[in-house]
């Protein structure tokens, strides 16, 4: 940073921190879209292999791009270390492989991202890593899967598509207790609004696809934790493995980072106002929004998250045809699985993104058929409110 004395604030870092500028001066930071590096002699290509000198040898391991992107983000997050990866799924996994070996447990909330329980459910038991699933908010069901050889949890809160929250810092006391480690998946809080390394987690993991790109155009991950934590667990399994970002990728979410908190921030306000708004509409049996005093478990929103969130669940009147015809009847408002996006965007989790779920497992997770996911955007608040009371007047 420019005055090494000064503390700078969160959006001033957000701009400048990381940037490693070239001898061309650059305004903007620098994409180094290439593969490889070019050693000056052979004599320095074996000093770089042998980690006997810092520089780089190959994009797969890393890039000066991709280390702008995981400087910046570690510095928002409060994090040691952050290393970044090609998808938000590829961070979820390489934080928990990297972690396990046959003959290990973990334990996860239930409420997790579809592919995520995928990989603990069904994945981690082909190599011999058993898994409990546990309802989150319950800390008594979170002691009690505990088991000898238990080496990792995770969870994520608020939770998708239902909202619920989970107490970071009761289950990380748990997780110490036993000796294992907490993966937190904050994507849902976004990393302005939540601090899990701080509220006691060891492992924070981003799906940077939603807010921190925050416009539809890239896919990435991230992992943020000590620097011990990266890189006895992670750092290996990423290089080995290959899951890397793209430069370029890393390149548009690094910008990304410049603009997260006006972005998240008057996303939050329009979905507070949305939610204030439709709260009690006679064609909603239930809405769920994190910043709304009615959210059964505000108490620990409070000590836990400084703000609300993008998204409200909206469970529609009439189930499954109230939802098709609510999602059907949007104007502005479009229809994708996506989330964190400039455009507001609707998804009908029961028969997309946790289809694959029995409808008891679903009911277990909160997820109704007329269960209806908002991701707010940053059309002006009056447009959308438009636009969703006259969808939900033709419900
Ligand atoms: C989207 C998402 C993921 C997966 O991220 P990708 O970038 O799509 O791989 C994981 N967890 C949560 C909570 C998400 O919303």
């Amino acid at each position: 940073m420019t005055d090494p004395n000064h503390t700078y604030h969160l959006e001033t870092r957000l701009v400048h921190e990381g940037q490693t500028r070239t001898p061309y001066g650059e305004t903007s930071e620098a994409l180094f879209l290439t593969q490889g590096f070019i050693y000056e002699t052979a004599e320095t290509a074996e000093r770089r292999f042998l980690n006997e000198e810092q520089g780089y040898s190959y994009t797969r391991y890393s890039n000066p791009t991709i280390t702008m992107f995981e400087e910046r983000i570690a510095g928002l997050e409060g994090a040691e270390m952050a290393q970044a990866t090609a998808t938000g799924m590829a961070a979820v996994t390489a934080a928990m492989m990297g972690q396990v070996q046959a003959g290990d447990h973990v334990v996860a909330a239930r409420a997790l991202f579809g592919s995520c329980r995928w990989i603990v459910e069904d994945l981690f038991p082909r190599f011999g890593v058993g898994c409990t699933l546990v309802d989150g908010p319950d800390l008594d069901a979170w002691r009690r899967a505990v088991r000898p050889e238990t080496k990792a949890f995770l969870l994520e809160t608020p939770s998708n598509p239902s909202l619920e929250i989970i107490d970071i810092a009761g289950v990380a006391a748990i997780a110490h207790e036993a000796g294992a480690t907490l993966t937190v998946d904050n994507v849902f809080a976004t990393p302005l609004f939540q601090k899990p390394l701080a509220l006691g987690a060891d492992c924070v993991v981003y799906s940077a696809t939603k807010h921190i790109d925050g416009q539809g155009r890239c896919l990435g991950g991230v992992i943020l934790a000590s620097q011990e934590f990266i890189e006895t667990k992670v750092q290996q399994f990423l290089r080995m493995t290959g899951p890397s970002i793209s430069p370029f990728n890393a390149w548009v979410l690094l910008k990304g980072l410049e603009t997260l908190p006006l972005r998240v921030e008057r996303q939050t306000d329009t979905a507070g106002f949305l939610a204030d708004e439709l709260h009690g509409h006679d064609k909603v049996r239930r809405l769920t929004y994190p910043g709304r005093p009615d959210h059964p478990q505000a108490e620990l929103i409070k000590r836990q998250m400084s703000g609300g969130s993008t998204m409200i669940a909206l469970d529609v009147k009439g189930g499954k045809e109230g939802a098709f015809r609510f999602m059907n009847a949007l104007r502005l408002i479009r229809i994708s699985n996506n989330l964190g996006d400039a455009k507001s965007l609707v998804t009908h989790p029961a028969t997309t993104t946790h289809g694959r779920f029995t409808p008891e497992l679903r009911a277990e997770m909160g997820i109704t058929d007329g269960l209806v996911r908002l991701s707010v955007g940053l059309e002006h608040r009056d447009d959308l409110l438009v636009d969703l009371t006259q969808a939900l007047a033709q419900v």
